[in-house]
């Protein structure tokens, strides 16, 4: 029995049970899906993803009464006013080596607000 994601090899996608993935050729199971492809992950997931993460960055312009784009529209990789910095799928350059280095939005006061 078939459970989660339409997957190729799903009955109801009508391909039969050994379909691969779209992306890269190996058996598109639900785990390969999710987790495995790396093709999937920079595209699909990627947007599925920004698309959550757009709802915070949403809220944020509002409350720092920044603007807002439109939801066809790219987002900027920063904002700011007098009172913030927001920033947007950015890489940040960090002292310590640390393996992920871009956070989805960061709001910062600018140093000058800091005292
Ligand atoms: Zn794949």
């Amino acid at each position: 029995m078939y459970t989660g994601l339409p997957t190729r090899p799903h009955p109801a996608m009508g391909r039969g049970p050994n379909a691969g993935c779209r992306y890269c050729g190996l058996p598109e199971t639900n785990e390969h899906v999710a987790t495995g492809c790396n093709k999937f992950k920079a595209s699909i997931m990627k947007q599925l993803h920004d698309s959550s993460v757009r709802k915070v960055y949403d809220g944020l312009c509002i409350k720092y009464d920044l603007a807002k784009t439109e939801f066809d529209q790219p987002v900027p990789v920063v904002q700011q006013n007098a009172h913030v910095e927001l920033y947007w799928d950015r890489t940040w350059v960090t002292e310590a080596q640390i393996r992920f280095t871009k956070p989805d939005v960061i709001d910062q006061k600018p140093c000058s607000s800091n005292t």
